[in-house]
């Protein structure tokens, strides 16, 4: 596994690589970033995992301060992995010429994430922008457990490189609960909770898969949700995955579920 840590190094050891795999992350490494290295690792020659911690994503200076960060532990797990190289970059590897065009999202995208964390997504799609720009990979594996920004970067990157975005499945724990790495965060008493409320929306789904006004009983469920478990819920809403227009059944549609736990923002969708 090599280690590269800026961008002259990165040219010189990967342009002759033609089938090459991408895998970005922003560190605090953990099954769900193993299960796309795997893919990868499974589909691609060789495979570059990226760590970079992208200030321009952060709406909220405090959130970038706190991100959890630990390199060394990082490259000891990654370390067990056929891993071919892991690029860590600094932001002046990334951000080391200006853009010609302000990325902008279309008025349908404003919804869920978008809406609620101004500036995200266009800070999401310039670094994937960046870093694609710089690597040219063949593929990029990404994960559905952030399902917004999977399609909204599946469509940047193909329309721009026409290079593939592959989403993969969300991984959980053993109580349901999405993996993150913002759960480092979390104590051992709010991840019980983050699995009593994921729990609590997989049997919700269940008892209500032939109902046709979903959105109207999620609305009374974000109540219920944060009455329960003492959290303020963001967004709760049903959405059909293709058009992202909300929906009042279950047919091509997930749930997406935004909510703070104690000052922690977690997502998930299901
Ligand atoms: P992050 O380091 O949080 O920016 O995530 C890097 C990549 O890992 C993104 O494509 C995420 O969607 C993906 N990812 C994060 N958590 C999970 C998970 N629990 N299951 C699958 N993929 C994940």
């Amino acid at each position: 596994m090599k280690i590269i840590l800026n961008n002259k190094d990165l040219i010189k050891k990967i342009n002759q690589i033609k089938d090459l795999g991408f895998v970005p992350t922003m560190g605090a490494i953990h099954e769900g970033h193993i299960s796309l290295i795997k893919k990868s690792i499974k589909s691609c020659n060789k495979t570059l995992v990226s760590i970079f911690i992208n200030p321009k994503q952060f709406n909220k200076k405090n959130d970038y301060k706190k991100y959890p960060k630990n390199i060394s532990q990082d490259l000891s797990i990654l370390k067990r992995f056929n891993i071919d190289f892991v690029f860590i970059p600094k932001k002046r590897d990334i951000y080391n010429y200006k853009r010609s065009k302000i990325i902008r999202l279309n008025k349908k995208d404003q919804i869920l994430c978008a809406k609620h964390r101004k500036g995200h997504f266009e800070g999401v799609l310039e670094v994937m922008d960046r870093l694609t720009n710089l690597i040219i990979p063949k593929k990029i594996f990404m994960g559905k457990k952030d399902f917004q920004q999977f399609i909204l970067v599946k469509k940047y990157i193909k329309n721009k490189y026409n290079i593939n975005v592959i989403g993969c499945p969300t991984i959980r724990d053993k109580n349901k609960v999405a993996l993150s790495s913002r759960n480092f965060l979390l104590k051992k008493k709010e991840l019980f909770i983050a699995s009593q409320i994921i729990k609590d929306l997989f049997n919700f789904k269940k008892k209500f898969k032939k109902s046709k006004k979903i959105n109207s009983l999620l609305k009374l469920k974000k109540i219920d949700l944060e009455d329960r478990y003492k959290i303020k819920v963001e967004y709760l809403e049903n959405r059909e995955i293709n058009s992202f227009k909300k929906t009042n059944n279950f047919n091509q549609s997930k749930i997406f579920i935004a909510y703070y736990l104690n000052k922690v923002r977690l997502i998930d969708n299901l």
